[in-house]
């Protein structure tokens, strides 16, 4: 890319936030079709919960109808309905919503329209350009040739239109069985497009379907319903993904031959996210789902919406992610790294920052006054001085990391080892006089002196130390499960269609972390960032009365950094 286009893109995004080339189209569409505003929707089929992706397309779709005073619709694809479900539909709801987004009293299904699709099947019939095939899937699939090779013709093509008629009312009224006949078009069994050589219209399933329930046993296909629902609504743009290109001319033609529409839309394609360590399919991540492998849709390891927002991830990271990637229209794998870097970024001046020390060990300070407590004045956030600031009890007994201590340090180890000093984070230097081992030889207590006069905030200047620790005070310690994550998913180099294998360490369980008092009042949802572990959320499903579970949201080490 030139460094003329690459400017070119960043302004683009600055303006509309959704890339470059489908603002052109946009543009070129409203000067020359004299449209005065876009009407966009997104339109998921209620099969699954939201992922990453997805929400790629809802700030695409209702982001485009934002900056040039549209409207976007929500509307369900719900012509499937034997993997369809109104599980799928409230949580579809209540994720773009929770991204941020308003579809106002625009919410659709397109089984709301099937009389109307039924209709214009039916005008098609009479048009001589539909008619029922009873080709078995096995016959019509060897019939439609390859692409080098071309089709042939149905023998069914040509039937008179009242027996098409006839036969296609016949289907409507459950006369026939499954897949023993479908409803095609007649466009052309030798197009090189081989989505032109008749493709079925409507197919047979006695499926019950979640809104519409018995009342119909055919089942538009996807590339007849979808341009109809876009132009029933007035969508002017239909943005879906590349794998849609080349039904365009499909799209086209339903649209066309249907006739009659105000609007006629446009269908505009762009290339589908994917990520680094991530599935990225509603399929994939079910299967993952009924096989017990995660903790169900919003496992916190799921790319879904609901899972990053379970582990503590902002709509604004996703909102502010979905804008750095921008559009396009060749397919790519996005780093995750930069998923993490805006979730960072979102989160580093939001929160309060508090000691929680993971991995505790315990910390004597031996000449401290035994029942004393002080209260170190801490700031909440150092990036953000309108979060304030909190007291933090210590006293002689506190807990550190465990790797915060070396019993033989190793070179440039400068947190705590025998004979070494350190501060104690808003508290006081410490140096090291002894520790104690259990029969086993594990380290179960550091032993320490401190010194009165380098409490923080004194004005010590007698002497430095490098290592700075965090600590909390045992006494009034707050107990908790701590969730650190890895990536859910690990490429397989031994399998040749590329999935992924789930990664067998994604998760680990710290049982009894202590933190410090400041989170003794935080709710469920409720993000912190752990002085040098990390951002953390309070778990919306495990917390109990009884015991709080965090989840690490992300990590503080980033592999990513922004181009200026
Ligand atoms: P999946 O395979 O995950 O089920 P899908 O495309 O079948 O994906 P839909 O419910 O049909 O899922 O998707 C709704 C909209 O979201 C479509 O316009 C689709 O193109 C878009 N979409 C789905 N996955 C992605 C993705 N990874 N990146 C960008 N857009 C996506
Ligand atoms: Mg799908």
């Amino acid at each position: 890319m030139s460094e003329e286009n690459k400017n070119e893109v960043s302004k683009e995004s600055e303006l509309g936030g959704t890339g470059n080339f489908i603002h052109n189209y946009i543009m070129e569409d409203l000067g020359s079709e004299g449209l005065c505003k876009l009407n966009t929707r997104f339109p998921p089929e209620p099969n699954g919960y939201l992922h990453i992706g997805h929400a790629k397309s809802i700030c695409l779709n209702f982001g485009l109808a934002k900056y040039y005073g549209g409207k976007c619709n929500l509307r369900f694809d719900d012509t499937n309905p034997t993997k369809e479900d109104v599980e799928y539909v409230e949580s579809i709801e209540e994720d773009v919503k929770w991204l941020g987004f308003d579809w106002e009293d625009r919410l659709y299904f397109a089984s709301e329209y099937f009389d109307k699709f039924y209709e214009y099947a039916v005008k098609l019939i009479k048009d001589g350009k539909a008619f029922v095939c009873d080709l078995t899937a096995d016959e019509m699939r060897e019939y439609r040739g390859t692409l080098s090779t071309p089709g042939k013709e149905s023998p069914y093509r040509n039937r008179s239109v009242e027996e098409n008629l006839d036969l296609f009312e016949r289907m409507k009224n459950g006369e026939f069985p499954d897949g023993s006949k479908t409803l095609r078009a007649k466009i052309d069994v030798t197009s090189p497009n081989i989505n032109m050589r008749d493709p079925v219209l409507y197919r047979i399933a006695h499926a019950h379907h979640h809104r519409t329930g018995d009342k119909w046993c055919i089942y538009p296909m996807y590339d007849f319903a979808h341009p109809l629902e876009d132009a029933i609504e007035g969508v002017t743009h239909s943005i879906c993904t590349m794998e849609f290109e080349d039904h365009r001319p499909l799209y086209d033609w339903v649209i066309e031959n249907v006739g009659g529409f105000e609007i006629v839309p446009r269908q505009i394609e762009f290339a589908r996210l994917n990520l680094t360590n991530t599935v990225m399919s509603k399929r994939k991540l079910r299967a993952l789902v009924e096989e017990g492998l995660v903790d169900g849709w919003d496992d916190p390891r799921m790319p879904t919406i609901s899972g990053l927002r379970r582990r503590g991830v902002t709509p604004e990271a996703i909102r502010d992610f979905c804008e750095r990637i921008g559009v396009s229209k060749a397919n790519s794998k996005v780093d995750s790294g930069i998923l993490d870097y805006c979730i960072r970024d979102d989160l580093k001046s939001k929160t309060n920052v508090v000691m929680a020390v993971l991995k505790p060990l315990k910390l004597v300070i031996t000449n401290y006054p035994e029942g004393q407590i002080e209260y170190m004045e801490l700031e909440n956030n150092p990036e953000n001085e309108s979060l304030g600031k909190r007291m933090v009890p210590f006293s002689k007994e506190l807990y550190i990391e465990a790797d915060d201590f070396m019993e033989v340090p190793a070179k440039k180890y400068f947190r705590l080892a025998p004979g070494k000093e350190v501060r104690l984070k808003g508290a006081y230097f410490v140096t090291c006089t002894d520790f104690v081992k259990d029969e086993n030889g594990n380290i179960t207590e550091v032993h320490c002196t401190y010194d009165p006069e380098t409490k923080s905030g004194s004005g010590f200047e007698g002497r430095k130390v490098k290592g700075t620790l965090h600590w909390v005070n045992a006494d009034t310690a707050i107990k908790a499960d701590v969730r650190l994550y890895a990536p859910m998913m690990l490429d397989n180099p031994d399998d040749p269609s590329g999935d992924m294998i789930m990664n067998p360490e994604s998760i680990e369980v710290l049982k009894d972390c202590y933190i410090e008092p400041a989170i003794s009042a935080a709710k469920a949802g409720d993000k912190f960032q752990f002085m040098r572990n990390g951002y953390f959320c309070v778990d919306t499903k495990d917390t109990t009365d009884e015991k709080f579970v965090f989840n690490r949201i992300v990590s503080l080490k980033s592999s990513y950094k922004p181009a200026k």
